[in-house]
């Protein structure tokens, strides 16, 4: 049977009027939204933005503007979870003035996924952090927040689309892999979210985030391996143990402090940036000790960031 357009049209009318008819609850927050874009607007369309009666500077003879130039772009992703129970709660949080706190995106345990605002413009979702020498995240990064209590797995419809998200975000931005971190990274004495459950080796394994060489640690976790050899003074050969070289897999001038500075945590708190290391890289054993096997995958991971 061979459809017209005529055929569809009734069907299209009545999709029209039931989306039209469906009342938003967010209709008045969206036009606070509005407004405010049309204030920022208005501040980008003022020339010259400094204005040459008020300044100090010894500015020019006459205002000039280039002729070439963009939006500036995002260049970080964080990663959240939202700590509430419902995406509901969270799309309410974020449109309280009073609460300060916002994110550009928000996925939910179904996998929906709200863009909540422009890549271009700024997010509150950082806070005080801190990743390498960058003390202002929110101006350089995508915030993104995934719906969860704080204590329970993700759900993988929520995975696959915050893959599908950060793909988009990638491409669109040529992101470095390393720049996909979570927010517990760039506030460890603050923030440990997103938990320990998050699939951080899953996502390096899309290109968002990196992950250690999990066979050098392997290697390092292995039994000294039992070889025979023939003792000289012996007239039977000898069972003897190899021993495990780990001296040769850590130098001994390895700084895990310094390691963990190039990464890109702030280490003013040493424990605290261990505990944020782990709760991203160790993920069974969250705490704010370095075991030797720990190490191991710090030195590892350092090694890319350098
Ligand atoms: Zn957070």
């Amino acid at each position: 049977m061979k459809y017209t357009s005529t055929a569809f049209l009734p069907l299209l009318l009545a999709s029209a009027l039931l989306y039209s008819c469906s009342s938003n609850p967010y209709a008045s927050t969206n036009r606070a939204h509005k407004k405010q874009l049309k204030t920022y607007a208005k501040q980008l369309r003022t020339v010259p933005a400094i204005e040459p009666e008020t300044s100090s500077l010894q500015l020019g003879d006459q205002w000039v503007g280039t002729t070439n130039f963009s939006m500036r772009r995002p260049n970080f992703v964080v990663i959240h979870h939202t700590a509430q129970n419902s995406t509901d709660h969270t799309l309410k949080t974020f449109t309280m003035p009073k609460t300060q706190v916002s994110a550009h995106y928000v996925i939910g345990r179904d996998g929906k996924v709200y863009h909540m605002l422009n890549d271009n413009l700024r997010a509150w979702h950082g806070g005080n952090s801190r990743w390498g020498n960058n003390t202002d995240l929110n101006s350089s990064s995508i915030g993104i927040e995934l719906d969860n209590n704080g204590a329970e797995p993700f759900e993988e419809a929520q995975i696959k689309s915050l893959l599908d998200v950060l793909a988009m975000l990638k491409e669109t931005y040529n992101i470095p892999a390393e720049n996909f971190i979570g927010h517990s990274d760039i506030a460890p004495v603050r923030k440990v979210d997103p938990n320990e459950t998050f699939p951080w080796k899953r996502l390096a394994a899309h290109g968002f985030g990196l992950w250690y060489d999990e066979g050098v640690v392997a290697q390092f976790l292995q039994p000294a391996a039992p070889i025979t050899v023939l003792d000289s003074t012996a007239s039977q050969p000898v069972l003897i143990l190899q021993p495990l070289d780990s001296v040769s897999t850590i130098p001994p001038h390895f700084n895990p402090k310094e390691a963990l500075r190039i990464i890109g945590y702030d280490t003013r708190d040493l424990p605290a940036a261990i505990r944020a290391f782990k709760l991203h890289f160790i993920q069974d054993e969250v705490n704010m000790v370095l075991t030797e096997k720990d190490k191991i995958i710090l030195y590892n991971l350092y090694q890319k960031y350098l």
